[in-house]
């Protein structure tokens, strides 16, 4: 949920109105509607902006929040380059210079740690966006752990390790940001030193945040007959709303 008080902050004696369409139509209404993605809302603002030419503070806002509503560093490149033949090359270049401040600090493909290893194609089909795999122990020899690195939007599907008994799956996390989520209760944030304890036979998805990189340590607790049961991928609208 968008909460706005620039409106009131900067206009709310002078203009006490136009305060209040800013803050609770603009923004606490129209932006917070779910017929569009915050996402694809910040790509339209940005997109509009640079077109007339706007390119001020407000400007410089609107790119931060595109980036915070998950608008990747290649994709604002893109965007911009695409933009430039309609909007005019002066205004993209304009723009470029708001977009290398606002991403300057982004660090791009990273694997933390434990390292990114290798594209994880096998799964590919469960998660929404890209995710890479470095196994860190040979199953052959003991318990299997692996390295799970998640781009900034993606995760994977709705999900259940089963058991007969124990089971499971617990999540260490390393580095970036992340959230995970059980069937009917909220999202919880992860941040790099938090441990997850997923007991057998709860449905759950965990994935990045969607303005950063997220990896965590991934091992089956032990147990008897451990499965994994792969279901339908979790809502663009209900992942689109955690920050
Ligand atoms: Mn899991």
């Amino acid at each position: 949920m968008i909460k706005q008080t620039a409106g009131r902050n900067q206009l709310g004696d002078f203009a006490p109105k136009f305060a209040e369409l800013n803050d609770d139509v603009l923004f606490g209404d129209i932006w917070n509607r779910n017929e569009l993605s915050p996402k694809l809302r910040s790509i339209l603002t940005v997109t509009v902006l640079v077109s007339k030419g706007l390119v001020d503070s407000s400007f410089q806002y609107h790119m931060q929040n595109a980036k915070n509503n998950g608008v990747t560093k290649t994709e604002m490149a893109e965007i911009l380059t695409h933009v430039a033949f309609y909007a005019g090359w002066p205004n993209a270049w304009a723009a470029f210079r708001a977009a290398v401040e606002v991403y300057k600090d982004d660090a791009g493909v990273d694997g933390g740690m434990f390292g990114l290893g290798a594209p994880n194609d096998a799964y590919a089909q469960y998660f929404t966006g890209n995710s890479y795999l470095k196994p860190l122990t040979n199953p052959q020899e003991t318990i299997f752990l692996a390295n799970v690195t998640f781009e900034p939007g993606c995760r994977n599907n709705w999900h259940i390790h089963h058991a007969k008994s124990g089971g499971g799956q617990i999540l260490l996390c390393t580095d970036g940001r992340g959230w995970y989520q059980e069937w009917g209760k909220e999202a919880q944030e992860l941040h790099p030193g938090d441990v997850v304890y997923i007991p057998g036979g709860v449905k759950h998805w965990h994935g990045a945040a969607k303005n950063s990189w997220f990896s965590h340590v991934a091992f089956e607790a032990p147990g008897e007959n451990c499965t994994n049961e792969w279901l339908e991928p979790v809502d663009d609208g209900q992942y689109g709303r955690l920050f």
